[in-house]
């Protein structure tokens, strides 16, 4: 009796990818093949890649070489954000190149965890930080209809999910103004809890503030990316605000919910980022008081702005000890 043929799958990068694997999942085994947990003894493996950091796409090209270095008949499939890039198209001879968007949001996710259900809201990005290659490898932003996010919303309840994360590389963008709205649609449903990632602090709006307020099943813990604190660094990154007005809308929405608490996302060694630069950063994170933050190093990425402006000029040895600093501050709270 011939077996089964079987795919591995291998998810690298954010949540986002981790939400399209469910979905990718999905649509093998409606093709009939099972998943295996070793891509050794797989027919196929779906390599769902990550290219926001020069490391994760190596990662990438280094797994292709050992598969094809294992056994040339192991066909390869690549997605996710390379298979966005033209620069994926060096590798034609050994994968074959399936965009994203070609796995419909109308097939079910596989979720990989029974409590929490990872949702797309929106796709792509529309906000070009100079230093991020998400715009280019997702495409521009779109928003998913409503009506068929809170579909998947009422099916995952009804299979006893418990928390609903919203996700999108901007949702706070979601529908040009209308992520307020959504958001409270979302509430009434009546998940026990409710996240969102990531929001940006430009499109955080007063409505929104009150949406969290009024409803108490929306995460306390609120993902607010500052990338950095100091004024130059932000306006050559092309984030929309300045030290100032983050502090601001932190106080803000302090204000409304008291208990809320904030993570960040913070880039260091960013071209020019000096030691004064880097001092405004820590200061600023002293005074929001983060709970938790995720912390990186800079790397060029080849299409972006930062890569083409400027010189990746802060030694790799000072940006790992910027990016200690950091955690010992936030994470580790010994400061
Ligand atoms: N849309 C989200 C996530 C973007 S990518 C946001 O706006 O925050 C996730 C994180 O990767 C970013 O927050 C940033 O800190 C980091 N990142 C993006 N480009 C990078 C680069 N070139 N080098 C290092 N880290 C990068
Ligand atoms: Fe990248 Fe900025 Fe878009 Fe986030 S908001 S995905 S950091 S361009």
């Amino acid at each position: 009796m011939k077996l089964k043929r079987s795919f591995y799958i291998k998810t690298f990068g954010c949540v986002q990818n981790r939400a399209d694997s469910e979905r990718v999942k999905a649509f093998y085994w409606s093709q009939g093949l099972a998943e295996v947990k070793d891509w050794k003894k797989a027919d196929l493996v779906v390599i769902n890649s990550c290219v926001v950091r020069e490391s994760a796409e190596n990662r990438v090209y280094g797994l292709i070489d050992n598969i094809k270095k294992f056994d040339k008949k192991i066909k390869i499939v690549l997605t996710g954000c390379l298979a966005g890039l033209e620069r994926a198209k060096i590798l034609v001879d050994k994968v074959e190149i399936m965009p994203i968007g070609k796995i419909s949001y109308k097939i079910k996710p596989l979720r990989e965890d029974g409590e929490t259900a990872l949702i797309p809201i929106s796709f792509g990005c529309d906000n070009f930080c100079s230093y991020c290659i998400v715009p280019y490898a997702r495409g521009r932003e779109k928003s998913r209809k409503e009506t068929e996010i809170l579909k998947e919303v009422d099916e995952a309840l009804s299979n006893n999910f418990k928390n609903i994360i919203l996700i999108g590389q901007n949702v706070n963008s979601y529908g040009k103004g209308g992520f307020a709205k959504l958001l409270t649609k979302v509430a009434e449903r009546g998940a026990e809890k409710i996240s969102f990632v990531s929001s940006n602090p430009w499109d955080f709006s007063d409505e929104l503030i009150e949406v969290i307020a009024c409803n108490k099943n929306i995460d306390r813990l609120i993902h607010l990316p500052l990338q950095s604190g100091d004024n130059e660094i932000l306006k050559k990154m092309n984030r929309k605000y300045s030290a100032k007005q983050y502090l601001v809308l932190v106080k803000k929405i302090r204000e409304k919910i008291p208990e809320v608490e904030f993570s960040t996302d913070i880039l260091v060694g960013f071209p020019g980022e000096d030691k004064k630069a880097f001092a405004n950063t820590v200061g600023l994170c002293k005074k929001v008081g983060f709970k938790l933050a995720y912390l990186n190093k800079y790397s060029p990425r080849a299409g972006t702005v930062s890569a083409k402006l400027y010189q990746d000029n802060v030694p790799s040895e000072e940006k790992k000890r910027r990016w200690r600093v950091l955690d010992k501050l936030i994470n580790k709270k010994l400061s």
